[in-house]
């Protein structure tokens, strides 16, 4: 296992990779599960709750998760090819952060319950239903398959200066 470095979108290389639209997954080998263990070790690091392939410039439908909270033991999620089936009319707000984009926290809203489809570590087919933080998050995650962030979801203005702010904490750093 390994640490990979998140790409962030203060650097235009990273953005641009950030941007792209992930390809599927075909089956799930043990290349992809070295992937998985890697992302899973990369944002245990970080830290975060959760982190799509393309964050470390893998443009793969991969996701990995961990929403167990401090003092909880470790509950790894894993999301190959991730489909929301069904979701929820009702939108409910959040405070979003996203390690590419970090120190930015903005209120996004999103239907507060989906169906989702899956293959998991193993590449067997899970369908799930997901509504409080894991219903954020695995919508956070799945715009990283298509080359969304949250900020995306914000006016201009408020996406301007979440870059801007960036780019300067990370000058300064
Ligand atoms: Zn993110």
């Amino acid at each position: 296992m390994a640490i990979r470095r998140i790409l962030t979108v203060d650097n235009a290389a990273d953005l641009a990779v950030l941007k792209k639209k992930s390809v599927p997954v075909e089956t799930v080998t043990d290349e992809h599960r070295a992937l998985m263990d890697d992302m899973l070790e990369t944002m245990y690091a970080a830290p975060g709750i959760g982190l799509a392939a393309v964050q470390v410039g893998e443009p793969l439908r991969i996701i990995v998760m961990d929403l167990a909270r401090d003092g909880e033991d470790r509950a790894p999620r894993y999301f190959v090819n991730p489909e929301i089936i069904e979701k929820n009319d009702n939108l409910a707000p959040y405070e979003e952060g996203c390690l590419s984009v970090p120190e930015i926290y903005e209120t996004v809203e999103r239907p507060d319950q989906v169906h989702i489809r899956y293959l998991d570590y193993n590449g067997h087919q899970v369908d799930e239903a997901a509504d409080g933080l894991y219903a954020v998050c695995i919508q956070h995650e799945m715009d990283h398959l298509e080359g969304v962030l949250f900020i995306d979801h914000l006016s201009r203005l408020k996406r301007d200066r979440a870059i801007t702010k960036v780019k300067k904490a990370a000058r300064a750093a």
